[in-house]
């Protein structure tokens, strides 16, 4: 079953959960909001929350608890070593999962580091769909390098193909020949690939990867932090998968894989990650570090009540009307935009919605960070904060020239259970007035740059006074409007 149906023909998606907790947010008058975006040097992630109407940064760690999470967080069984909790959330996994062994993670970074010490060695190489920050960086500092091999497709802006996030076979028995299958580490499938929009692969590529592994004598590991947005597309439009129950599905997945792992951070609306497996050896190989990095074994650094949460969460991510409120939601608000001209990333995937702001604002050049300045224009001109995805989140090279990202986007993620309808249709209306009025956005200079992860903590300033000449516009379509 999928989407429920409206008799007017009417195509919107319907919330299946009813609010119960809920958090009162602000919405500051454009003045303010502008004076906060200068005060946070344009950079979206100085921001302070508070100031924040429609937090759209992330889907990390921000999906709201069902009452059944909250209920279960309060028979947590607090011990260091043989927690109960541990031992239900490993039976859940076991169930779900099918995998025999798991091991607990303070959150999914924390099971990359794992990994890549106990696989990736110096001039190691590691196949991939496609790479994902964190994953890069664990094991590039083990020494080792990655190949994107990701369908030519993927990194296609507009495009109608429905698993934009499949592994080029092709590429993949190239890279194993070019390279020796003894400097292959393992291969690498990411659900959801986060980094382009997140786009699905199917089971029969998986099924395929699976086969040149074998034939390779290759290892494949899994990240399945995107999972649940994955499952859901694999259900809408995968022939083999349309019979299947999500839950049948997730089994067959984690069969064709060596190793999964995840941050639960994304998947099961908790916080936290771990590792599963079904071999016991490869169980054994990674056993020690997680009391070495994370803390004992019957928690790795997570809380025993997030634990509970996440046993529950993984649940509730096997029920398809769950798992299908973030990407309606982000189909609604992709299409909508497209429907109105609006430059967006095609077909809509899972974790969020991304305007491409190469085509938003065309007349600002890469230099000056067509993305950021977006960001920070559609936080002045509706309280949205978003995240850059573009040459601000590059790194210069040691010369100090700029590396100009091959697509600028302004990443609106949608955290599950958390807005309404409504709420997603002011977003949309903001960012159809701010088209309108493009050209009056300016590009932006660094005033303070740290060498790595400018993104995170740079400062910038607007070239010219566009912000300014942003607010009057605004104030003269709203007089009298926050
Ligand atoms: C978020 C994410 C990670 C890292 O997880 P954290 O919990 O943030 O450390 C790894 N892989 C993918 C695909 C992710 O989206």
């Amino acid at each position: 079953m999928g989407k429920i149906k409206f008799f007017s023909g009417e195509d919107i998606p319907l919330e299946m959960h009813k609010v119960r907790i809920v958090q009162k947010l602000e919405l500051a008058p454009i003045e303010q909001r502008v004076k906060y975006m200068q005060e946070a040097g344009n950079n979206t992630f100085l921001l302070n929350n508070r100031d924040v109407f429609m937090d759209m940064l992330t889907d990390s760690g921000v999906n709201a608890m069902s009452d059944n999470q909250l209920s279960a967080m309060m028979i947590a069984d607090d011990s260091y070593a043989g927690s109960e909790t541990f031992t239900r959330l490993e039976k859940t996994l076991q169930e779900l999962f099918g995998t025999k062994y798991f091991l607990p993670a303070h959150q999914g970074r924390a099971c990359e580091n794992i990994i890549s010490q106990v696989f990736v060695k110096e001039g190691s190489v590691v196949p991939m769909n496609y790479h994902f920050t964190t994953t890069k960086a664990h094991i590039v500092i083990n020494g080792g390098s990655i190949e994107e091999i990701v369908i030519d497709e993927g990194i296609e802006v507009t495009s109608s193909h429905p698993f934009k996030g499949n592994m080029d076979i092709d590429k993949l028995k190239e890279v194993i020949a070019r390279n020796g299958k003894e400097k292959i580490a393992y291969v690498r499938m990411e659900a959801g690939t986060n980094l382009i929009g997140g786009q699905p692969f199917s089971l029969e590529n998986l099924q395929d990867v699976r086969k040149v592994c074998d034939e390779n004598g290759l290892m494949l590991v899994f990240d399945a932090s995107l999972l649940s947005d994955n499952l859901y597309f694999m259900k809408e439009r995968e022939e083999q998968c349309k019979s299947m129950s999500i839950e049948e599905i997730t089994k067959k997945i984690m069969a064709l894989c060596d190793i999964t792992y995840f941050s639960a951070r994304k998947l099961g609306f908790a916080r936290g990650g771990g590792i599963c497996t079904n071999s016991k050896d490869l169980y054994m190989k990674m056993r020690e570090y997680i009391t070495l990095y994370e803390g004992f074994l019957t928690y790795g650094g997570m809380s025993v009540r997030e634990m509970e949460a996440l046993r529950v969460g993984l649940n509730e991510s096997m029920d398809e009307h769950i798992i299908n409120q973030g990407p309606l939601f982000i189909e609604y608000m992709v299409n909508e935009l497209d429907k109105k001209g609006i430059p967006v990333i095609t077909p809509a995937g899972g974790l969020g919605c991304h305007l491409d702001a190469m085509r938003f604002v065309d007349h600002i050049p890469q230099a000056e960070y067509p993305a950021g300045a977006l960001a920070s224009a559609l936080y002045i001109v509706s309280g949205v904060r978003g995240m850059e995805r573009g040459t601000m989140s590059e790194q210069r090279e040691d010369d100090g020239t700029e590396v100009f990202s091959n697509m600028e986007l302004l990443r609106l993620a949608m955290p599950r259970r958390v807005f309404t309808l409504s709420q997603v249709k002011y977003a949309i209306d903001r960012i159809e007035w701010l088209y309108k009025n493009r050209k009056l956005i300016g590009g932006l200079k660094f005033v303070e740059e740290p060498k790595t992860l400018r993104f995170f903590f740079g400062r910038l300033d607007p070239t010219s006074n566009w912000q300014d000449e942003l607010v009057k516009a605004f104030r003269k379509d709203f007089p009298d409007s926050l």
